[in-house]
Formats: structure tokens, sequence, C-alpha cells
């Protein structure tokens, strides 16, 4: 499968960069996770809007959802030929505000997931992990049979992330601090992204969710001094991972 960075601030876009969102592709199945600001053009550099088959948004801060109103407009008036019909948009129940803004008639439909079972989308199987953030919100791990990738999502760091990204290929970590932050907070620091990353046995972390006012290469440094194999990176416009 091939990830493909579309955003990747936390909060708000920046220096003309977007907030998360991500394209998952595995044998022309073409998966958005998350659709935060900029997420349409940035989209539209890759492959047509109208080619996805699903949509998943691991919760509803506007950082991951600024781009999804667009976006469904983009399905509703664009005439180009679409990959399937009605565009399924993956979403939690528990915000029903959020849930049912994921239904716009004939054009996109909202479908539930939970913790409670996996999630089965096209090539790809999902099981999800509530995290520590302020709304309902979901880490996902995501599988096309050979290989793995978790996605923490936002959230503060816990233990029980360490188990639910085991061995994973790729993962994707919400590092909106540096290693100096102490305190309650909703995001992780660069050492628990790495951290969390040697616990698990994760071969690539890729450092996401970043903030507008720590340099980002210190993030990358801080991070690098930490895990013990396989390569840290940060998020970036465009970035591709093949895995
Ligand atoms: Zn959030």
């Amino acid at each position: 499968m091939k990830l493909t960075v579309l955003g990747y601030f936390g909060g708000y876009p920046f220096d003309g960069h977007g907030t998360t969102s991500y394209l998952l592709q595995e044998n022309g199945y073409n998966l958005l996770i998350d659709c935060g600001s900029n997420t349409v053009n940035n989209l539209s550099k890759v492959i047509d809007p109208l080619q996805l088959d699903g949509v998943i948004i691991s919760h509803y801060h506007h950082d991951h959802i600024a781009d999804l109103g667009v976006l469904q407009y983009y399905w509703q008036l664009n005439n180009g030929k679409k990959k399937v019909d009605i565009l399924p948009i993956y979403g939690n129940t528990q915000d029903p505000l959020n849930y049912g803004s994921l239904t716009l008639e004939k054009v996109t439909v909202g479908k539930s997931y939970s913790d409670l079972a996996p999630l089965e989308i096209g090539p790809f199987k999902i099981e999800f992990l509530r995290t520590i953030h302020p709304v309902p919100t979901y880490a996902m791990r995501i599988t096309n049979g050979k290989k793995i990738l978790t996605f923490t999502a936002d959230t503060d760091y816990f233990d029980d992330l360490v188990d639910f990204s085991m061995n994973s290929n790729l993962l994707i970590t919400d590092t909106n601090f540096d290693k100096q932050k102490t305190g309650i907070k909703w995001h992780m620091t660069s050492v628990e992204s790495a951290k969390l990353a040697n616990d698990s046995n994760s071969e690539v972390l890729l450092l996401s969710h970043l903030p507008q006012e720590i340099n980002h290469n210190q993030l990358l440094k801080e991070a690098k001094a930490i895990k013990k194999t396989g390569k840290v990176f940060l998020a970036s416009d465009a970035l591709s991972v093949e895995l």
C-alpha cells in the first residue's frame, strides 16, 4: 500500500500547508484518511477526488474535517465520472450532529465504525482504539493482509497504544510537542512518538500533526535520538511512503 501526505499541521493551516489528511492506496482502491484544510487541492494533484472509494475520519475536530464540506460539494457539483455512485464517509456516531453531516443526500453517505469490531472496506481491515483526546477520537490500525499501518490520530501518550501499534511497518504519530512539554496535554511529544515506535517494534516512524511554533527539525532530531532502529521522517506535502 502507498500512503501520501496531503496535510500535516495540527490545529490550523500554516505557511501554505494544510492540516491532517492522507491518501492511502492499494490495488486501485483510494481511501482518504481525515480531511483537513487544503485536502481537496492537494488530493487533486494526486488523483481526481471523484476517484475516491471512501473517506474515514478519526474525529470531528475542525483541523481533521475542514475540507469535508467542500469535498462533498466537489462530488455534488463536478460533472466528472465518479468511481462510486455515493461516496461512503466513515466516522464515529458519538457526536450525532457531526456524524449526520457526513451524509449529503445522493452524494455522500455516513457510515459508522466502532472499536468493538474491525471495519472491512475494499482491501483494508481497520481496527480502532479510543484515544486520549477531548472528543471521541480513534486511532486506526490498517492492514492489507501483508503490511500494517498504524495512525495514532490525535492523542496523548498511553500504554495501550503500544499493543495496538505492534509490528507496524509504518507508524504515523501525533507529534505536536517537543520533549520539553509537560503537564496536561492532548498530543504526544517527539520523545513519546519515538518511544512508542521502539516499544511497538514499528519500522518507519512518520511524525505528523506538527506544530507551527517549534522547529520541525528539532522534533526530528529528538525522535531520532530515541528511536533504536528503522527510519524517522517528518510529514510534508506530497511525501509518499510505499509499504
Ligand atoms: Zn484533535
